[in-house]
């Protein structure tokens, strides 16, 4: 994950000319003078009320009167400085052209179950790991990482590259350099994924199981959480269309979540100790945190190189 890749002598490292969200400066507006204003007046009003409020002798809190002077100061700091200027975010196109980062390179050995394209065996999938709306290929309503992937001959490749300086800026979809073991598992479909009468065969199935049976479907068998390629994604907000421009379905090709919980029933034997002790607490091995849950990416069924769709969930 996130290491050098593999790569043809020659061909250049990928850059992302779209447009991303990127830090601007940019002069200041009539409309944001009178944001200035309105809000100078508003600390001013808040001050005066937490001045006027009477002592809280035993309060541990900050004296309201200590935060109404701490407030003013701020206020007069902030009106001192001069706003010819704002900072902000804006979706631009990058006065450069940005280098992708390294997401994962995985070999058909190592994920036997996908499908490749007809003379390859080695899968590599990079991102620009900047927050971005629109992607050719991708449904209208993407919001994240734009993602590039590769499938390739490995027997035709000697290199290895890196990113070039300067990749990689936004940290938060910046994964770390790790190696890894995959394990292969099944899981079953989310339960919200489910047609309406299955979903009501599971929930007759739980209750013949006892009050207490120890696991429940959706968390113990349907779409393991952590890291994987292939399976059933977890859809916290339901099911999204995940079809293909050709008509085709597509696959789950990656899974990245935004840290791993240490629940038993999925973790590895080898870090059951973990799993215990860590109980509910997050784990971030791969570094991810550009996304509430997780990003799903899909690859078409029927000719995985067709462009592929992304959720951020
Ligand atoms: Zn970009
Ligand atoms: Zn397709």
């Amino acid at each position: 994950m996130a290491g050098p890749m593999l790569w043809p002598s020659g061909e250049p490292w990928p850059r992302c000319q779209l447009p991303h969200m990127v830090e601007i400066e940019r002069p200041a507006t009539a409309e944001d003078l009178e944001l200035f204003r309105r809000g100078d007046e508003e600390v001013a009003r808040l001050a005066d009320r937490l001045s006027a409020l009477p002592p809280e002798p035993g309060s541990r809190g900050m004296p309201a009167a200590t935060a109404a002077q701490l407030l003013r100061m701020l206020a007069s700091a902030s009106a001192n400085r001069p706003r010819t200027t704002v900072r902000t975010s804006a979706m631009a196109v990058p006065p450069k052209p940005v280098p992708m980062v390294p997401v994962v390179q995985l070999r058909a050995a190592d994920i036997p179950h996908a499908r490749f394209p007809e003379g390859t065996d080695l899968l590599q999938i990079l991102w620009c790991p900047h927050w971005h709306n629109a992607v050719p290929g991708m449904d209208e309503h993407h919001r994240g990482p734009a993602p590039m992937v590769c499938w390739r001959d490995s027997t035709k490749l000697t290199h290895h590259a890196t990113p070039p300086d300067g990749a990689g800026t936004d940290g938060r979809s910046v994964l770390s350099t790790c190696v890894i073991s995959p394990e292969q598992i099944t899981d079953y479909p989310d339960t919200e994924a489910l047609p309406d009468p299955l979903q009501e065969r599971l929930e007759d199935w739980h209750d013949s199981l006892g009050p207490d049976p120890g696991f429940d479907y959706r968390n113990d068998l349907a779409a393991a959480p952590g890291l994987k390629a292939g399976g059933w994604p977890y859809w916290p907000h339901g099911p999204r269309p995940v079809g293909c421009a050709c008509g085709a379905d597509r696959d789950l090709l990656l899974s990245i979540p935004n840290g791993e919980r240490g629940t038993p029933s999925w973790t590895p034997l080898e870090d059951q100790t973990r799993a215990v002790e860590g109980g509910e607490e997050f784990h971030h091995p791969t570094g991810f945190h550009g996304a509430r849950d997780a990003v799903h990416i899909f690859s078409c069924r029927q000719d995985p190189a067709h462009p592929v769709q992304i959720y951020v969930e």
